[in-house]
């Protein structure tokens, strides 16, 4: 059972594995030395210290070896967002004698967009790429939007709402005819599919402990060698003085281990998500009138489900399924709180009214059959019974040839 204990032994099932995962037993084992005993700063040249930096290092080389990459090439950082403005800000910067121009898509995360929207009103210009209606971008786009004074390609590897898996190997090869730096937010991917740097001509890579049950706040970047990239964080000269501040000694070493934890039985774990999760889209497109799946059926992450309801708000449906202990999401964990509908969802097309009505379920390797089962039960009640209080709906029905009630 995913479900798990809270404060007051409350159960939840925690369908919300995109936001955050929850830390595996064995990663918080690793951590713990490096609290109270072996808590020596690893830039410290005493012997103590040298405890602190070996298992730094440790975990450098485990990740390196993960993506194919040097151990030299992985800077850790504070997690996903930091990797991201790093990449992106620091390109821009670097290379801003070269052009002004980059590329991304309308999809990404907001700690890429919003990054964009930054360097925007700082004299760049920003492609935003077009999606089609499962979440691709189009190669084609891509390679017609390449100027001479385009500087870089941030395209994420999976998205973080809808699932979608981007043809990363292509845009790679694309980025790299064109003598264009690549960047992909790969966090939904890394620890959860096969990611190569080499093969895929990926140049940066950002990923984020806490997506693959490791801790959060912890994070790194992955930066091809010779690519020269000025710090983000200036101070220390941590991170061969390309990424300043004490390192989180703890933090890396989890994720080091969760990583490594990530690799081991991936596929089968895939497989067994994936069939869990085909379970759950069947069960709610079969049951459920007027929903729809969003996000590539094929071409996405092994672990997300994300539907469409229509006549239901997201957020009603979220405190509904949340009394009934069911931990889930409408769009990004950003998003959630506001009104505004996700841009991930308009960028795939659909009107405000539908985006509006979005459930994001994304499951882990311990969410059962039974769990899917007890969550497709309650969803179909709370959307009868939100759908029955809309007037929006009952107009609709009655519109219907033969009347027939949802
Ligand atoms: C969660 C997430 C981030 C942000 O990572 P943090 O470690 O929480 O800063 C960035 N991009 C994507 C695609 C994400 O899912």
């Amino acid at each position: 059972m995913e479900a798990q204990k809270a404060g007051k032994g409350q159960k939840w099932i925690y369908l919300d594995n995109a936001a955050t995962t929850a830390v595996k037993p064995e990663v918080l084992e690793a951590m713990k030395p490096y609290f109270c005993e072996n808590y020596g700063n690893p830039n410290s040249v005493y012997t103590f210290a040298q405890v602190s930096k070996r298992a730094v290092e440790e975990a450098r080389e485990a990740i390196a070896g993960l993506i194919g990459a040097k151990a030299n090439e992985i800077y850790f950082t504070a997690g996903g967002s930091e990797s991201d403005n790093w990449a992106i800000k620091e390109c821009a910067q670097a290379l801003a004698s070269k052009g002004r121009h980059m590329i991304t898509t309308k999809i990404e995360h907001h700690a890429v967009l919003h990054t964009f929207e930054y360097l925007e009103k700082h004299g760049y210009e920003v492609t935003y790429l077009d999606v089609d209606g499962d979440g691709l971008i189009s190669l084609e786009q891509l390679e017609q939007a390449i100027r001479p004074d385009t500087i870089l390609i941030s395209i994420m590897f999976a998205n973080n709402e809808i699932g979608t898996v981007e043809p990363v190997q292509e845009i790679g090869r694309i980025a790299k005819k064109h003598g264009v730096l690549f960047h992909t937010d790969a966090v939904q991917a890394f620890g959860h599919m096969p990611v190569q740097v080499d093969e895929m001509n990926i140049d940066m890579l950002s990923a984020s402990a806490h997506k693959f049950h490791g801790p959060k706040g912890v994070g790194f970047l992955y930066m091809r060698n010779g690519i020269k990239l000025g710090p983000l964080i200036h101070g220390g000269a941590q991170e061969r003085a390309r990424r300043a501040g004490t390192s989180n000694v703890p933090g890396i070493v989890g994720m080091g281990k969760a990583a490594q934890l990530a690799a081991e039985g991936m596929e089968a774990r895939n497989q067994k998500m994936a069939a869990v999760r085909d379970h759950l889209m069947k069960r709610v497109l079969e049951e459920i009138p007027y929903s729809r799946l969003n996000g590539h059926r094929i071409q996405r992450l092994a672990n997300n489900a994300n539907f469409c309801f229509r006549f239901i708000e997201g957020e009603s449906l979220l405190i509904m399924l949340d009394q009934k202990g069911i931990c889930a999401s409408s769009g990004s964990a950003c998003t959630s709180g506001s009104l505004d509908p996700s841009h991930v969802l308009l960028a795939i097309g659909l009107p405000h009214e539908v985006a509006h009505g979005s459930l994001r379920l994304t499951l882990s390797e311990e969410t059962s059959v039974e769990d899917v089962d007890y969550v497709v039960d309650c969803l179909k009640g709370i959307v009868e019974r939100l759908r029955s209080m809309s007037p929006l709906y009952e107009d609709f029905v009655k519109k219907q040839p033969g009347h027939e009630k949802g």
